[in-house]
């Protein structure tokens, strides 16, 4: 009896924990479409793209507004991008799983922001394969912090992470550029990668490189079977694998690592 209550109650937590999250994943679609376009994030509301009708706020909820309205506008009807509900439920569900693994603690505030700003860096980076600095340099500053609230983190292991992600990236950058005489790696992915070393450190910085790379590997071979084209130039956004690589990082690697080397060994 007192095990389903709590199992109920649980239940609940996790729903409204949900929906704290989808409805920051709703202010963070505002974010990717306005900020390249160096809008305001706070005014005006948010309005049909189309017909510039604004949405009642009773229409704002997030994933239900899409159901209700069949994911279309109610005045125009222009179809509303499936993004926008993805974007929520991603974002929802991030927020259960930062609770899940950090409990209600000032840690998982600090994480749920760099996920925040990961998932408005990765969609812009889509959309637009830029990386804006607006985010990722006072991302730097921001969670450069981490010493502060992470336990284990040492203000020389953020330095260190800083110039290991910042560094790295940057000679990869340098010596692509004296081979091919192009730029393959944009100034963007090392800022975002600089930001990423000041949250995670060195060991985060290393772990995201070589998962990034494994899954943007994959990913770009995949696509060439698929176009049966080898365009080595196509230009694939590197924002989101270093993204999904941080992310991992945070969630299960000190597992992964310790089952690496255990393989390995
Ligand atoms: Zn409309």
């Amino acid at each position: 009896m007192l095990n389903s209550l709590n199992n109920a109650s649980n239940a609940t937590i996790m729903a409204a924990i949900f929906m704290l999250g989808a409805s920051i994943g709703s202010f963070l679609n505002v974010c990717i479409y306005r900020i390249p376009k160096s809008e305001s994030i706070a005014f005006p509301g948010s309005f049909c793209p189309v017909c510039k009708d604004p949405i009642p706020f009773y229409l704002n909820i997030p994933i239900i507004s899409f159901l209700i309205l069949l994911g279309k506008c109610k005045k125009c009807h222009t179809e509303i991008s499936v993004r926008y509900p993805i974007v929520e439920i991603i974002t929802g569900m991030f927020a259960v799983a930062t609770f899940i693994k950090f409990g209600l603690t000032i840690e998982a505030l600090f994480w749920f922001v760099f996920i925040a700003i990961l998932v408005v860096i990765s969609f812009i980076d889509i959309d637009l394969q830029i990386i804006p600095d607006i985010l990722s340099i006072p991302g730097i500053f921001i969670f450069a912090f981490s010493p502060l609230i992470i336990p284990d983190m040492t203000i020389m292991d953020t330095i260190a992470g800083m110039l290991a992600g910042g560094g790295s990236l940057y000679l990869v950058a340098v010596i692509y550029y004296f081979i091919r005489k192009d730029e393959g790696m944009g100034g963007g992915d090392i800022k975002l990668l600089t930001m990423i070393g000041a949250a995670t450190g060195w060991k985060g910085v290393i772990f995201t490189i070589f998962t990034s790379s494994l899954m943007g590997t994959l990913a770009g071979v995949t696509i060439m079977l698929v176009t049966q084209k080898a365009d080595s130039k196509l230009r694939i956004p590197f924002g989101p694998y270093l993204a999904a690589g941080a992310l991992l990082y945070i969630f299960q690697g000190d597992f992964l690592i310790d089952w690496y080397f255990n393989l390995i060994s």
